[in-house]
């Protein structure tokens, strides 16, 4: 049987991966940043149980491992695929990761490296070196060298690794596979809160998004796991959230990003273990949690110091002296417009499919979400639509079958 090719490496395309090859089928996994997880990795506990979601990522690296079936790419996209179903040709760039598999983890290219990037896993929380460890739950766990950051010339990881493991001349290349049928799974991105002017991001330190929520709750996050206010480091003892920002909105994304409400409720859990003392106030239109995810909200609702107020954001702005936040917005069941103050505003920021290029048999609805399938092309997870972890890995695993069945019909063919 051909190869099912899986586009991108997060939960729903690693599921894909390793239910198929479960199911006897062989698997080339391209996933295009230098380590597999996708958004989960980034994140600190997944709602309602508020596990760590390392359990889980760590449970399908292990079935990679131990998988002959799976051949991962990383720094790989897929470029052009022709053919017919059950019978493709898939073209695959490789950027180089500059570091061999001899990389041992010493870290001393790091420690030799002077030039910084911007460290996108922890959305621009932190910088790192251009010779960098992806996080440290990486797979592969090996370091990579960002040449588009280093300095002209330098070639001091090269001088530093003991090992030989550096390779900053390789070149990018480009593979041809035989393959029967293609997954995409190229997940989402943050809305862009810049666009949303009125709500301070990017102007006020202390207006996050929930996003980077994650990343200052998480314990490999920039601050070690501690929420503290950007401008002073400072514990916050009034926190916002500010539901729907962007979401359910002509001017930016019309439609529900299905999961902003449970994750503002489980950041509301975060800030709840640290600071037992913080008042927390979640503005929302409407909670939207669900099916099961309804317990958590009521379990998370108990909490004295949350207080629920169902109103749209109108603004938010400064006080330039103490960079606290001023709060505008319609408190709908008192039928009144307030201006509140807090100490740090959370952004609830919707999901956004992953831009890029698709097989010309798969299609974009009119909000980019990848539609339909179409011969051997079928897409799973947040790639489709806005959905929790658990929907993914139902969606990816039937994104599997379906592949595994155009598979076998090429392979009888
Ligand atoms: C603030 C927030 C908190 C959340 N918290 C939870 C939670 O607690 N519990 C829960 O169940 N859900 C939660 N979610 C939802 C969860 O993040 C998604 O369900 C999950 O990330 C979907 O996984 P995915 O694999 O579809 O996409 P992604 O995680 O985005 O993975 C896609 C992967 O594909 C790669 N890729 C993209 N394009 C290409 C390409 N062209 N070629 C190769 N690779 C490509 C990307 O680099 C990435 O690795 C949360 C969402 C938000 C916004």
């Amino acid at each position: 049987m051909k190869p099912v090719l899986v586009i991108g490496g997060g939960i729903a395309g690693l599921t894909a991966a390793v239910e198929l090859a479960d199911a006897g089928a062989p698997v080339i996994l391209v996933e295009k940043s230098a380590s597999l997880g996708g958004r989960v990795a980034r994140m600190h506990q997944y709602f309602p149980k508020l596990c760590p979601p390392r359990c889980g990522l760590e449970m399908h690296y292990r079935r990679l491992r131990e998988s002959q079936a799976i051949t991962v790419l990383t720094l790989a996209e897929a470029v052009d695929v022709r053919g017919v179903p059950g019978d493709y040709e898939v073209d695959i760039k490789i950027a180089p990761r500059h570091v061999t598999a001899d990389c041992t983890l010493c870290g001393d290219c790091a420690k030799a490296c002077k030039a910084e990037r911007a460290d996108e896993f922890n959305y621009g929380l932190a910088k790192t070196k251009a010779a960098y460890l992806p996080h440290g739950m990486a797979y592969p766990m090996l370091y990579a060298i960002d040449r588009a950051a280093c300095t002209a010339g330098c070639r001091e990881c090269e001088t530093a690794c003991k090992y030989g493991a550096i390779a900053l001349d390789a070149p990018p290349e480009t593979r041809t596979y035989k393959i029967a049928a293609v997954v995409a799974a190229t997940g989402w991105k943050p809305y862009d809160a810049t666009k949303l002017d009125q709500l301070g991001f990017g102007k006020c330190p202390n207006v996050v998004t929930n996003v980077m929520l994650e990343r200052m709750a998480a314990v490999d996050g920039p601050g070690g796991g501690r929420i503290l206010r950007p401008s002073d480091g400072r514990e916050p003892r009034t926190v916002a959230f500010v539901q729907c920002a962007g979401s359910r909105d002509e001017k930016h994304l019309p439609y529900c990003s299905a999961v902003c409400c449970s994750a503002s409720i489980k950041h509301a859990a975060y800030i709840r273990a640290q600071y037992p003392e913080t008042a927390v106030t979640i503005f929302y239109i409407d909670v939207r949690t669900p099916g099961r995810l309804e317990e958590f909200y009521a379990r998370v609702n108990r909490d004295a110091n949350l207080q629920l107020i169902k109103g749209k954001v109108a603004r938010v702005e400064e006080n330039p002296a103490t960079h606290d936040l001023l709060v505008t917005a319609e408190d709908v069941m008192a039928g009144k417009k307030n201006t509140l103050q807090f100490e740090l505003v959370v952004l609830a920021t919707g999901i956004v499919p992953e831009p890029g290029w698709l097989p010309a048999g798969l299609g974009r609805d009119e909000f980019g979400f990848v539609s339909g399938s179409n011969g051997g092309f079928y897409a799973a997870g947040c790639a489709r639509r806005p959905e929790e972890v658990s929907a993914t890995v139902e969606d990816a695993t039937g994104a599997a079958l379906q592949a595994l069945a155009c598979a076998r019909r090429g392979a009888r063919a």
